[in-house]
């Protein structure tokens, strides 16, 4: 949006043609106060071939990006996502039929038209690299690029990579054996993981894995918008599992309890949220089986590994991302 706005808008005006929209809306987060006016001034630069375009703000809440929610806010309400059925192609804004498709699609369209061999054949995505590399940032890299390098893009993990998120906190973390996973769905879906938005988390090796679930879990809990029940209570006892592991305080039971908690949230929830959570945590305690046993035992963390909290809103990781965000 920064640096090819007009592409997002060519793109944006291009899919409203090919679906017959006169109206067209780039929703974006509130605190997006550069983006927007890139935007805006791409807007007037652009030919808009008779659609309507305009940009609008919403909250900076994670869940404020979910597809119904942003429709919500758009017509004036709180970000609550809305039961699907029906989809938003077929009751969307308005209640008029809708395509809600994310902006780097967009920014790519014209490009994939121009040339559609020459855009297969050098399919790239952005990655939103961040954590523990020396220089965390948005990188554009070719779909298949290994993991391992994108984190050398990165400048690379200090004291090595313990664990990576490919697609931030909306799936299981893959260990650092998996480095060598390309970055495609396929391929990612396959090792147990997903792209999502290739928002990449890398963790460092010293960091103790269970305080990143523990983290993870609060996330989950926090974002939850509070609208149903097995999402609001099922991610707050996900979160207490999750705290109570990390300090050794579990017992082998609490696991079963919280296997029985996700395995109920992943087929509630109006949204993909409370799915999302029954998936990555369990994910992440799959992972590191042996940390989980040892803290069960030691009733402490065993290789005094350091805590880490990468998902609070406040977290030195998300900080430093959003700082190279800023400077463009
Ligand atoms: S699943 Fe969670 S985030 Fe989604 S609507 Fe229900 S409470 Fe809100």
């Amino acid at each position: 949006m920064l640096t090819r706005p007009r592409e997002v808008i060519r793109g944006l005006v291009l899919a409203a043609k090919a679906v017959g929209a006169r109206e067209a809306i780039v929703y974006l987060k509130g605190s997006f106060a550069a983006p927007a006016a890139a935007l805006e001034r791409a807007v007037v630069e652009v030919p808009l071939h008779g659609v309507s375009v305009r940009i609008g703000r919403g909250d900076d809440s994670y869940i404020a990006g979910e597809e119904t929610a942003i429709l919500e806010v758009l017509e004036g309400r709180r970000a609550w996502p809305r039961p699907k059925p029906p989809f938003p192609a077929a009751v969307g804004f308005r209640g008029r039929p809708t395509l809600v498709q994310n902006v780097e699609t967009l920014s790519r369209v014209p490009s994939a038209i121009a040339d559609p061999e020459g855009f297969r054949s050098t399919e790239s995505t952005l990655v939103s690299l961040w954590g523990h590399v020396r220089q965390p940032g948005v990188y554009e890299v070719a779909l298949g690029t290994p993991l391992r390098r994108i984190v050398e893009q990165g400048g690379g993990a200090s004291e090595g990579v313990g664990m990576i998120f490919p697609a931030g906190p909306s799936a299981p973390p893959l260990v650092s054996d998996r480095l060598d996973a390309p970055l495609h769905p396929d391929a990612l879906r396959e090792a147990g993981s997903a792209l999502g938005t290739a928002a990449v988390l890398v963790v460092g090796a010293s960091v103790c894995p269970l305080s990143v679930g523990a983290s993870l879990a609060a996330f989950f809990e926090r974002e939850a918008c509070g609208q149903c029940p097995p999402c609001t209570v099922g991610t707050a006892r996900l979160a207490q599992a999750l705290r109570s592991i990390e300090a050794g305080a579990a017992r082998p039971a609490d696991l079963d309890a919280l296997a029985e908690t996700a395995g109920f949230m992943s087929v509630h929830g109006y949204c993909a949220h409370c799915r999302t959570a029954a998936a990555a945590v369990p994910g992440l305690l799959a992972r590191f089986r042996d940390d989980v046993a040892a803290h069960l035992e030691a009733r402490a963390c065993p290789r005094g590994g350091a805590p880490a909290d990468p998902f609070a809103s406040d977290s030195p990781e998300r900080r430093a991302i959003e700082s190279t965000i800023e400077r463009l």
